[in-house]
């Protein structure tokens, strides 16, 4: 029987999917098996998944960046959703979500499966609940059929709130927004309606088993997340990561990796001592985290408050950084919010990256700087993170080809244009020195999510047009504005 990367590389084994990953952090292929057997690190790579080009996720790799796709009841058809696909990945999602709730799940997963180069993990419950009326008529029969058959349509890992018990939910009373969550606020339902324990909690090692034969990978859900700082930290939040940190360990028991899931809504005094918390609760294992929003007075813009409480966690160690788009807490995402969403978080990755030293990392922003510095506005937009903004920005004002070779821009004017004065001073014969440049991206030490352009896999996989059951899709990558 095949086995998970955990167990092969506890066995010593260097895989392909190890040897791939090590190509692409710049790192040690023996350190990258190290960080798997020990369950620091996970690469979800379900064995069905062919189209899969491996990724790691771990607090001595590259920061990662999730995004969340997926329907609702209310809007979005299966183009709309590879167009979604495609626009993610184009922006830089490491791993894609599909959170879909709406019609046709299994097409949108599967066809999702087949044309992504990068994990895709979902939330089961999200399917189970579709086939009942209402949370209390759930079955552990229905969960572990729905964690099944996605296991073996080749979901790389699931978020399962396993760790949201019944003895949990009084401590949540007197919070100012009870449990936000959608798989918590379902199974807290379920749980007071049948006066029993969560059945996910009940049946953990058998959704372990699953999880070992296809090799998914956890990401232990929290349920009981804060959804505003007043209940940020509460004993609610801790006492569902303790139980985490016990299903963490029964997890890699049974040779399956894992990672867990964070907050949520957490004021920026308290997320580095929260990371600190669940990397000693859960042994180590990568830490993925919702933001967290360090504010809750700005919807419209959740994009940047949680990308303020994103780098202080990635700082702190956070693993993975699920993105938040400006739709947060408003309606369901667009492209362009997508797209919002992803560079906020791209941004906060690789600062948190930067400023950990990882190596490599600050080469980008030097190249960017030297290329700024040498009014090389092609070279600038070509290293941007977003090229398709920053040569649309600048051509709002100053269009004509010619102003690509201008030694200012609009925003200061020719006459007050400091780097052109500055050049000047430094060639004007006086005791200033021109400065030096030529960071070589090429020989960089960083790893490939640090390095231009933006997306680290290309959407070549994700087609321009796809006819199911006679019915032609065309997802659009809108990269240009
Ligand atoms: S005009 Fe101002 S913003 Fe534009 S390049 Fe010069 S210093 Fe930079």
């Amino acid at each position: 029987m095949a086995q998970t990367q955990l167990q092969r590389a506890g066995d010593g084994e260097i895989t392909d999917a190890i040897e791939r990953v090590a190509e692409r952090e710049n790192r040690d292929p023996e350190f990258v098996r190290e960080q798997v057997a020990e369950g620091q690190a996970v690469i979800p790579a379900n064995h069905n998944h062919e189209s899969l080009d491996p990724t790691i996720i771990g607090r001595e790799f590259a920061t990662k960046v999730n995004a969340n796709i997926g329907n609702s009841e209310e809007s979005s058809d299966l183009g709309t959703e590879l167009e979604k696909l495609k626009t993610a990945v184009h922006y830089g999602a490491d791993t894609v979500m599909d959170l879909s709730t709406g019609s046709d799940l299994d097409r949108i997963r599967s066809t999702h499966i087949a044309h992504s180069a990068v994990p895709i993990g979902t939330v089961p419950i999200y399917e189970a609940i579709t086939h009942v009326d209402e949370p209390a008529d759930l079955t552990p029969d229905l969960l572990l059929d729905v964690i099944e058959k996605q296991a073996e349509q080749g979901v790389d890992y699931m978020t399962v709130h396993a760790g949201v018990r019944k003895e949990h939910l009084p401590l949540t009373d007197g919070r100012k927004t009870g449990i936000v969550s959608r798989g918590g606020s379902i199974l807290a339902q379920w749980i007071e309606a049948h006066d029993a324990e969560n059945p996910l909690y009940t049946h953990f090692e058998e959704i372990c088993e699953i999880f070992a034969e296809h090799d998914v990978t956890f990401s232990l859900g929290d349920g009981l997340r804060p959804g505003s700082l007043a209940d940020a930290s509460d004993e609610a939040q801790f006492a569902e990561l303790d139980t985490l940190g016990e299903l963490t360990r029964t997890a890699w028991d049974h040779g399956v990796q894992v990672m867990v899931e964070g907050p949520g809504h957490v004021p920026m005094d308290e997320i580095a001592d929260n990371v600190r918390r669940q990397q000693e609760v859960c042994g180590g294992a990568p830490f993925y985290v919702l933001g967290p929003l360090v504010t809750d007075v700005a919807p419209g813009y959740d994009h940047i408050t949680s990308a303020i409480g994103a780098t202080e966690a990635a700082r702190a160690g956070a693993a993975m950084l699920c993105y938040v788009t400006p739709k947060e807490h408003l309606g369901l995402p667009d492209k362009e919010d997508v797209r919002d969403g992803l560079a906020a978080y791209r941004i906060a990755a690789h600062a948190a990256d930067v400023a950990n030293g990882l190596p490599g990392a600050r080469d980008w922003d030097d190249a960017v700087s030297e290329a700024r510095y040498e009014f090389d506005w092609r070279e600038q937009f070509d290293l941007a993170l977003d090229p398709q903004r920053a040569k649309t920005y600048h051509d709002q004002t100053l269009p004509g080809d010619n102003y690509k070779e201008a030694r200012f821009c609009s925003m200061c004017g020719v006459e007050f244009c400091s780097m052109r004065i500055d050049q000047d001073a430094r060639t004007g014969g006086g005791e200033m020195e021109t400065l030096e440049s030529g960071t070589d991206l090429a020989d960089s030490e960083a790893a490939e999510v640090n390095q231009p352009p933006v997306g680290t896999h290309d959407t070549s996989g994700v087609p321009d047009e796809i006819e199911i059951d006679g019915v032609t899709f065309t997802p659009e990558c809108h990269a240009d504005d």
